[in-house]
């Protein structure tokens, strides 16, 4: 008898590009996840479950075991740390960069700059990195607003064509980062539930390398 499984998922174009990778390993939602406003969703395996949340909690219900599984962007991973969490596949799905970015034309200004994020540990680190001293401001979305109302010098974004930035007149500049959504799994899930975790991860390992 194998145990109850429990994966967490994200709303969105990531649930789109996730779901034929988890139908590899014959797993499939009873309902239209997109459609329905529930949290939870029984699954064509009786003992395997969704759940839908926001990208960011997902790394957090992994760690503490409230879901077995999941699947987390690079960046949310990276930004939140992985502790408790194994992190056997890249999906190769949601690609992006992370990036800084500022207003086209602009140089940075000497000492100290104004950087505004909702990556707030990847932005610290990354500029401690350069050397660079920085004030870090926290957003939580409209990041491209930032440089140009000059509450912010630079800004750390996901930048994917670079459409988003150049549109409101501002150019990437360094590259922090490659992301993609990650499967994650919990450590002592790994443990105890180890045979039908690694058979999920095999037949998605497979659906990955044939995309
Ligand atoms: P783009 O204009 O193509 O550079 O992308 C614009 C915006 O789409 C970015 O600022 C992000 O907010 C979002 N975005 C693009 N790709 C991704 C991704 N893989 N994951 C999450 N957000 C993304």
């Amino acid at each position: 008898m194998s145990q109850t499984l429990t994966i967490a998922l994200t709303k969105g174009r990531i649930l789109e590009e996730t779901l034929p990778l988890l139908a590899a390993a014959d797993i499939r939602p009873l309902e239209d996840m997109e459609k329905s406003r529930k949290l939870v969703f029984e699954t064509t395996q009786p003992n395997v479950r969704f759940l839908l949340l926001r990208g960011a909690d997902v790394p957090t219900y992994v760690q503490f075991g409230a879901a077995d599984m999941g699947i987390s962007g690079k960046d949310t991973l990276m930004e939140n740390g992985a502790e408790g969490l194994y992190e056997p596949l890249d999906l190769n799905i949601a690609r992006c960069k992370l990036m800084t970015a500022g207003v086209k034309g602009e140089s940075l200004p000497a000492g100290r700059i104004r950087v505004a994020t909702k990556y707030v540990n990847i932005a610290k680190q990354y500029y401690a990195s350069q050397g660079r001293q920085t004030d870090i401001i926290k957003l939580y979305g409209a990041m491209e607003l930032a440089p140009i109302m000059n509450l912010a010098d630079e800004i750390v974004d996901i930048v994917d064509t670079g459409n988003t930035l150049r549109a409101n007149g501002l150019e990437p500049r360094d590259f922090i980062a490659d992301i993609s959504s990650r499967l994650i799994v919990n450590k002592a899930s790994m443990k105890m539930k180890h045979v039908q975790i690694q058979n999920i991860i095999d037949h998605i390992a497979k659906a990955v390398a044939v995309d």
